[in-house]
């Protein structure tokens, strides 16, 4: 993936430079609290998906705006779904 004028898919800024991720350095790190979170959410409510965690994050009044923002743009990009899936490990949809 080329990280020089690349911008964040979330709010245009310019994406961090050396990361994979298409996100500027705030979104990145709402990224990965994403992927941090997801275990416990999936603990939480027993049988969570990813889409469905996303959903939840996107509706929740406790959810940060980066996080939101995130949540709002992984759900309207399948390439982008599946970098969040392939981070979560979550392989079951593969099968
Ligand atoms: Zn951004």
């Amino acid at each position: 993936m080329e990280t020089s004028s690349e911008k964040c898919m979330a709010c245009g800024r310019n994406v961090e430079t050396g990361s994979k991720l298409p996100f500027c350095r705030l979104h990145s790190e709402a990224y990965r609290n994403i992927i941090k979170n997801y275990e416990n959410w999936k603990n939480a409510y027993g049988d969570l998906t990813p889409e469905e965690f996303l959903r939840k994050l996107e509706n929740n009044d406790y959810t940060g705006k980066w996080v939101k923002e995130v949540a709002r743009v992984i759900l309207s990009n399948r390439g982008l779904l599946d970098f969040l899936l392939n981070d979560l490990s979550y392989s079951s949809r593969k099968d």
